[in-house]
């Protein structure tokens, strides 16, 4: 039997980078809140109103506290009125959705008709959509795209989608329009852990997915996983079930980009104890890697 952790798993650079600048400045004792939750995890957004640091959903909460801007970002109008207003920022923005924000916006203003894959409701996507000037129109899927023709079309994607599906959308707008810019703005760490979950869920007779329930690259993962073999999506250790692991013999592991080393690390020690119990003694143990 064996327990086995993907390759590419949880926290990427941009979600490191924001929970330790919001530590450095919880140091300074500082009054603090962050716009949202700063990444989409509860256990982590816990630990941090454990150092005082909470999270508010709407600019009139701010009270002249500092606020952190979360590695999704902000819409380009609530940035420039916090700014407007003396409101002292600490800005977590991962710089590689700082850099889409910059495409959709010179996309826009060199007059192509901005379409972005991606989740519309999502953070991510709502600020990005506020950086071009023009109407922008957001799909989940190929499938979603108006039949207008266009004369100019710029392309970017939520950095957290599949790189098929933006694939996809590529092929389907080719016929529809004249002239296409197509920049390829899904981050590498979410490709890397895409690709790591596959070729684990490939390889083993159950997967665990760990990760928030409102994070959009775990799901991501936990989807691509499904396609393979059973596959459960949990937040945290409590949620696993011995009956689960009946028959099973090989276990492996994947974690999205905002979930934190410790809850990987109890979601693997709850994995082999149950195992243990349920079909007898883990003979296989790989270590975990990174940790
Ligand atoms: S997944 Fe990529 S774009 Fe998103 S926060 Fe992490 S490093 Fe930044």
């Amino acid at each position: 039997m064996s327990v086995r952790i993907a390759k590419n798993s949880g926290f990427c650079f941009g979600v490191k980078r924001a929970i330790n600048m919001a530590f450095e400045a919880a140091k300074q004792n500082k009054n603090i809140v962050t716009l949202g939750p700063i990444i989409h995890n509860p256990q982590m957004v816990k630990k941090l109103e454990n150092e005082n640091i909470v999270h508010i959903d709407d600019i009139v909460e701010i009270n002249h506290r500092t606020t952190i801007i979360r590695s999704h970002g902000i819409e380009k109008n609530v940035m420039e009125h916090l700014e407007k207003n003396g409101v002292e920022l600490i800005n977590a923005t991962c710089p590689y959705v700082s850099k889409t924000q910059q495409y959709a916006e010179e996309l826009s203003k060199q007059n192509y008709q901005v379409i972005i894959l991606g989740d519309k409701n999502h953070p991510e996507v709502i600020a990005l959509r506020s950086y071009a000037q023009k109407n922008v129109i957001v799909v989940a899927k190929a499938d979603e795209l108006p039949t207008t023709k266009f004369q100019k079309v710029g392309i970017i994607s939520q950095t957290t989608r599949r790189f098929e599906d933006f694939q996809n959308l590529v092929d389907a707008l080719l016929p529809q329009c004249t002239e296409m810019r197509v920049i390829n703005t899904i981050c590498k760490a979410t490709s890397v852990r895409q690709i790591s979950t596959l070729e684990l869920a490939k390889e083993s007779d159950l997967m665990i997915v760990i990760g928030g329930k409102n994070s959009s690259n775990t799901k991501m993962l936990a989807k691509i996983s499904t396609k393979f073999v059973k596959t459960h999506h949990v937040e945290t250790a409590t949620e696993i079930e011995d009956s689960w692991f009946s028959k099973i013999e090989k276990v492996g592991l994947t974690a999205g980009a905002s979930t934190p080393d410790w809850v990987i690390v109890e979601v693997y020690n709850k994995v082999i104890e149950i195992m243990g119990n349920v079909n007898g003694n883990v003979e296989k143990i790989e270590e975990i890697p990174g940790f």
